[in-house]
């Protein structure tokens, strides 16, 4: 790739192909591969090899190469004409054989060489992120007799097949001795000196196949689960063995015994108590380290409203690969489209796709999945261990009809006969990879994926993106010009024509919730100087004397966002960022802690002013432990459960709050963004916005869209179940254009009012930009490279390539920097940032970014980061 200038315009994929299917002219070729070596170094590299003439190889296939003294098995990425120049080719060795041929179905390799490409990074890190930790480390590959070969044949007999090895007949030998005629290459290597040769001997004679050992079905884990037998309870029960039976019963009388201790925040002595009493039976279980979630009742489809059917057919009327969206209002049932636009997928055979934003809004979409399709469902993000990732991985490989619920990685899912993919809030940034490489958005290469695959590809959410409503509203913008050879191409824009399909209410007809924008500048004039208006504080109080249950959103997380001293003004910051540090201090009996959002960099709170001494200290910014505390204050009735990246850190808290939540033990779930991510809780009919401000006045050209997302989203949280809602969203700039159309509900005309800015600015989705981030910890050099390579993209002015398709007229793109990065210095390290900005229609002649990296010294790292949507 290096060796091509004009990489970014080129196909790159099919070259390896290609240039093998030349090869019979006894020319060399070498091949790149990524060793199966525990060793972490070896596995970040890729090495060459010589390909004999002889040898059928793919990239994807799994091969077996010479590594030090051992044979080892390795992945095949590409093949070259000419070794690195820095090799010497006389001590490259050969590739061995091949192992397993097309291990990577061919249209899933052609996807994460697609994504190489784009996002300008190596296959490798693709690579990386799509398989799961240590899938090379752990490969088992085994070894089993050829159908066929079980008894009847002779060792040592030539028969049809040529002489075998006395190596060769050994290891027949063991293999027919074994009742299933099946050993793992570990094995074999193990007990037969110079086994590999051997069977690559038998391999050739087609006397035993090589394979992957798929996952165990039954992993020998076991787990208590408790099942209520008890239909009446008896009447010596405390009140607390009653509330633990309750749970149970809501639960659908079936819970690992865990979770149950873990929502009830009881002790297993209690449980067995209950096991005594005869209410309940513990029993072990075993479970599949891929499904630790419990099992749920069967449910049934809903019968659809008008609007949900139209939508179904015109999804289920798709063939091949077409893309929609489905743009519905918070609660109007875009799951229940989904749930049964994917069974008739899984009655063909067919697995389906769905990607969500976070982890936090899993467990509920999971369990309506679950309740629908049961063990058909499985979840795979990166929060699972790597064991689950792993027994998931291959169990998805293995081809059974299935459906996979996952974040952003999980595009990556290695299903075969791909039937539908479903993006759930494709507005939301979690789907965008910052870093490291490759800094891919799900949205894109779904988009890719469903073209490879030729399946359609459902885009949903209330608040579209501005790139999806673009390429509905004016297809004229978006006709395609290009030859539609997916193979070769990589399109510069997501531009595949989009279809719209919307549900414009909410189920039921229900209303969605009046929003109320309360100035805080006035209620600090009439002399309220509580966190709280005078609407929310009544909100709030009607909660708590009508036992509904509310939602609080703040902006950030911690106590308070910074603090200064009355005295001096001085702000106390991160040592190691430029940033100030946050107040955490979450109870009376914890320890009162300074923390940096950026680095996690802890200190204690001081007593008085590092700079004056002076002891008085105020703290400024409110996050969600300082509402806490407020609320307490005001209304010590009020239960809450705060819900958000402090609390939900170890596993399995996301569901367990949310559930404490929906059973009533809470009126108020206190948090930050990920509040605004689908949770439908029907009993929630108060939605608060403690300060919207934080949200509208980032140095950012997405923030209005970003703000308007958030703010809608949180705001659709209220009002989903039989009573009505009620949003009150405070703020200081009550006349701002986003808080006015969040009041509104008026999506389509926010959005075409920041469409038109984009415009004006060239930026996305009208224009394209690739940021180029630099770091390093030497202040110095990392301003002088990037002032350097700013000043070289400047210059690099296009060539008068006439075989080129770009039109000479096409305007380069425009160098915007470089800059210090918005937040100069994170952990120690200094960041600067030069910006590329183009038209979208036509890829610029860009520069070969692995030459750019070339050109940064060792101490400065280069991430390029493609379509950025953090600018900061
Ligand atoms: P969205 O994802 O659009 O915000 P949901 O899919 O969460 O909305 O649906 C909101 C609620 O309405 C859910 O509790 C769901 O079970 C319920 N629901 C969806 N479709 C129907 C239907 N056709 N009839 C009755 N209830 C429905
Ligand atoms: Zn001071
Ligand atoms: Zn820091």
């Amino acid at each position: 790739m290096s060796s091509n200038p004009n990489v970014g315009r080129s196909g790159i994929v099919l070259e390896s192909r290609a240039s093998y299917d030349q090869s019979d002219s006894g020319q060399n070729r070498w091949i790149e591969v990524l060793v199966d070596c525990p060793e972490a170094e070896a596995q970040k590299r890729l090495y060459t090899y010589r390909l004999p003439a002889q040898l059928q190889v793919q990239p994807g296939d799994i091969l077996s190469v010479p590594f030090g003294a051992q044979v080892l098995g390795a992945i095949a990425i590409r093949i070259c004409d000419a070794p690195p120049p820095d090799l010497n080719p006389a001590k490259i060795r050969d590739v061995e054989d091949v192992v397993s041929a097309g291990f990577f179905p061919p249209t899933y390799w052609q996807l994460l060489n697609q994504v190489a490409q784009y996002y300008y990074t190596q296959l490798i890190q693709v690579i990386r992120v799509a398989l799961p930790p240590g899938l090379l480390g752990r490969s088992q590959r085994r070894l089993r007799l050829a159908q066929g070969e079980g008894e009847g044949r002779q060792v040592g007999q030539a028969g049809n097949a040529n002489y075998l090895s006395p190596t060769a007949c050994k290891i027949l030998e063991l293999l027919q001795a074994q009742p299933s005629g099946d050993y793992s290459f570990v094995y074999l290597q193990r007990q037969v000196r110079g086994a590999y040769r051997a069977i690559r001997e038998l391999l050739r004679a087609k006397l035993v196949e090589s394979y992957l050992e798929p996952p165990r079905t039954q992993r020998p884990k076991l787990q208590k689960a408790v099942t209520l037998v008890a239909d009446v309870f008896p009447l010596d029960l405390t009140q607390r063995q009653r509330e633990i039976l309750e749970v149970l019963r809501r639960r659908g009388g079936d819970l690992l015994l865990t979770e149950l201790l873990q929502i009830c925040n009881a002790s297993s002595s209690t449980i067995k108590t209950l096991e005594q009493k005869g209410c309940v039976v513990i029993q072990e279980r075993e479970m599949l380290r891929t499904s630790a979630e419990p099992l749920l009742a069967g449910d049934q489809p809903k019968a659809l409203t008008p609007a949900q059917s139209e939508a179904l057919e015109a999804i289920a009327s798709l063939s091949g690969f077409a893309k929609v969206l489905l743009h519905g209002v918070t609660g109007s049932g875009k799951t229940e489209v989904y749930l049964q636009a994917i069974a008739p997928i899984l009655e063909r055979g067919q697995s389906a796709l769905v990607l969500v934003p976070e982890i936090g809004l899993t467990p509920q979409l999971t369990d309506r999945f679950r309740a629908r399709f049961g063990n058909k469902v499985c979840v795979y993000h990166s929060a699972l261990s790597d064991g689950e990732r792993y027994d998931t991985w291959r169990q998805m490989l293995a081809g059974a009809a299935q459906v996979v619920i996952g974040t952003r990685s999980a595009i990556f899912a290695p299903l075969p006969r791909l039937g539908l993919i479903v993006l759930d809030e494709e507005h939301d940034s979690s789907f965008k990879q910052d870093q490291p490489a490759p800094t891919y958005h799900a949205r894109t290469v779904a988009t890719w994926r469903a073209e490879l695959e030729n399946c359609p590809l459902v885009l949903g959410s209330a608040t579209p993106s501005l790139e999806t409503w673009l390429n509905i509203t004016s297809p004229e913008l978006t006709d395609s010009t290009q030859n539609s050879d997916a193979m070769n191409r990589v399109s510069p824009t997501q531009n595949a024509l989009t279809h719209y399909l919307s549900l414009p209410e909410r189920i039921q007809s229900r209303p969605l919730p009046p929003v109320e924008v309360v100035d805080m500048r006035q209620e600090l004039q009439q002399g309220n100087r509580s966190i709280f208006s005078r609407s929310l504080q009544e909100g709030l109080q009607q909660l708590q004397d009508e036992g509904k249950q509310g939602i609080l959103f703040i902006h950030r997380r911690g106590h308070s966002t910074f603090v200064s001293c009355r005295s001096c003004g001085y702000v106390i910051e991160c040592p190691h960022c430029d940033v100030s540090l946050s107040y955490h201090h979450a109870h009376e009996e914890a320890a009162e802690l300074l923390r940096c959002h950026y680095c996690n960099f802890v200190r204690s709170h001081p007593q008085s002013c590092p700079e004056c001494g002076s002891p008085y200290l105020k703290f400024f910014g409110s996050g969600t432990q300082r509402v806490a505390q407020e609320l307490a204050q005001q209304f010590p009735q009020l239960r809450y459960i705060r819900f958000d990246s402090d609390t939900t850190r170890t596993k399995g808290a996301h569901r367990t709050l949310l559930t404490r939540f929906t059973n009533g033990e809470a009126d108020l779930l206190i948090g930050t963004q990920m509040l605004t991510k689908g949770l439908d809780i029907s009993q929630v009919t108060l939605v608060g916005v403690v300060a919207a401000d934080g949200l509208l006045h980032l140095p950012d050209y997405r923030a209005s869209e970003r703000a308007f997302q958030t703010l809608t989203q949180v705001a659709g949280r209220a009002g989903r179940g039989d009573d009505s809602g009620r949003v009150i969203i405070q703020t200081y700039s009550p006349e701002h254009p986003v808080i006015q159309a969040v009041r509104r509900h008026q999506y389509q005309s926010f959005i075409e009012t920041e469409l038109e800015q984009r415009e004006a600015l060239n930026y996305p989705p009208y224009g394209r930009l690739i940021l180029l981030r630099l770091s390093s910890t030497d202040a110095a050099e990392v301003q002088e490279t990037a002032e350097m390579l700013a000043a070289g993209l400047a210059s690099n002015t296009p060539q008068g390539d006439s075989s080129s398709d770009t039109h000479p007229t096409t305007p380069m793109y425009e160098v915007l920097g470089p800059a210090p990065a918005s937040i100069l210095r994170v952990a120690n390290r200094y960041r600067w940032q030069i910006m590329l900005k183009f038209a979208p229609d036509s890829l610029p002649e860009l520069p070969d970014f692995n030459e750019l990296r070339l050109l940064c010294p060792s101490s400065v790292s280069l991430t390029i980061d493609v379509d950025p949507l953090n600018l900061m």
